[in-house]
């Protein structure tokens, strides 16, 4: 039976897997060490205009801004490529793609008048709003004064279309007079591992599982393998909603970085056909089985369970990918870099 992939409504377009940071908990494993293979003009072309059929506008309207509504310009970090994020914003609105918003960590925010004029070239091209990242670990990379300016002068230019995302650690930065960088483990002695995550939404997925092992040992607890069996990665996985689309031509399901239902610079074709499962056994496996169905065919790759146990059912998920890919080749295992820049 083919399996049908889901028509976007809402997603963000990762114009590059390169950051300047290298966060601990990054989903999709960026950093300074991957290439910077920028989206080119022409696939910009090609995915915006087959996204403009599909998208659709946040609650208030296409003006104004939603975390899972719209389109969004993500990466990596956007700003590396002013230059290209200026260009894609021109091009979506052009198009009439709503509610568009550009994610950032802010590391550029260095002085008033450089952001000002930023944010009012890219408003003026159609950007309707700006998602500011904060949370402990940009704060190891961007010094919290520029987060700070990012967002003052973001409520000057795009009013209420300015989202903070988290909104606690911002409350806490402040609370605690923080106005620099921080390292994690100095992060860490402020509060308790414990609360570090305490009120805040948090997903155990790329990179985290790995680079948080250490650091978090004790205070969040693991599991073996068949304790997420029966954990269903759909609607999570196939969702119409905050689907994402790469510089390699991939369309990547929701937070799942690593998976590709394939190529998105044809999307009107891979949503009218789908895919065929048995040239996509691991898609197959998510969609049909959930993660028992992964976990026996990868023990035929020569997978063997984690002793030390899962933090979640994406850990658990990553990790089998992690070896499938080097023993296999499976085409939906894409960006394969990915998996070369977990830990
Ligand atoms: S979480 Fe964002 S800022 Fe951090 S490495 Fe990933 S893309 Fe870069
Ligand atoms: S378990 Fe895998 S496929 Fe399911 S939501 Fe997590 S990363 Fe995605």
């Amino acid at each position: 039976m083919i399996l049908r992939i889901p028509k976007p409504i809402s997603g963000g377009l990762i114009l590059s897997y390169k950051c300047n940071a290298e966060c601990l908990h990054c989903m999709y494993a960026c950093s300074p060490k991957w290439n910077a293979d920028w989206m080119s003009e022409e696939n910009l072309g090609k995915i915006l205009s087959q996204l403009a059929g599909t998208i659709e506008p946040a609650p208030y309207g296409p003006e104004s801004i939603g975390l899972n509504h719209g389109l969004h310009f993500t990466g990596g970090e956007p700003f590396l490529n002013f230059e290209l994020l200026f260009k894609a914003t021109e091009m979506a609105h052009e198009l009439g793609i709503p509610s568009l918003f550009v994610e950032t960590n802010c590391y550029w925010s260095t002085n008033d008048k450089g952001t000002r004029n930023k944010m009012r070239l890219l408003k003026e091209s159609g950007m309707r709003g700006i998602l500011i990242s904060v949370n402990p670990f940009y704060l190891e990379f961007v010094p919290f004064e520029r987060t700070e300016r990012a967002i003052r002068i973001g409520l000057e230019i795009f009013g209420q279309n300015v989202a903070v995302y988290q909104p606690e650690y911002y409350r806490r930065f402040k609370e605690w007079g923080i106005q620099e960088r921080l390292n994690i483990d100095d992060y860490l002695k402020l509060e308790r591992k414990e609360e570090f995550m305490r009120n805040v939404e948090f997903f155990m997925n790329g990179r985290a599982a790995y680079a948080l092992e250490e650091r978090l040992q004790g205070a969040y607890p693991k599991y073996p393998a068949a304790a997420f069996f029966n954990e269903p990665c759909v609607p999570s996985f196939a969702r119409q909603w905050h689907n994402h689309f790469d510089n390699y031509g991939n369309y990547i399901p929701g937070y799942c970085g690593g998976i590709s239902y394939g190529d998105c610079r044809d999307l009107d074709s891979l949503l009218r056909e789908g895919i065929q499962p048995e040239k996509h056994p691991v898609l197959s496996f998510l969609i049909n089985e959930d993660l028992q169905g992964l976990f026996n065919f990868s023990k035929e790759y020569g997978y063997k369970e984690a002793h030390t146990g899962y933090f979640s059912k994406c850990h658990l998920c990553t990790d089998m990918r992690k070896h499938l890919v080097r023993t296999g080749d499976f085409q939906e295992l894409q960006p394969k870099e990915f998996y070369m820049h977990l830990e």
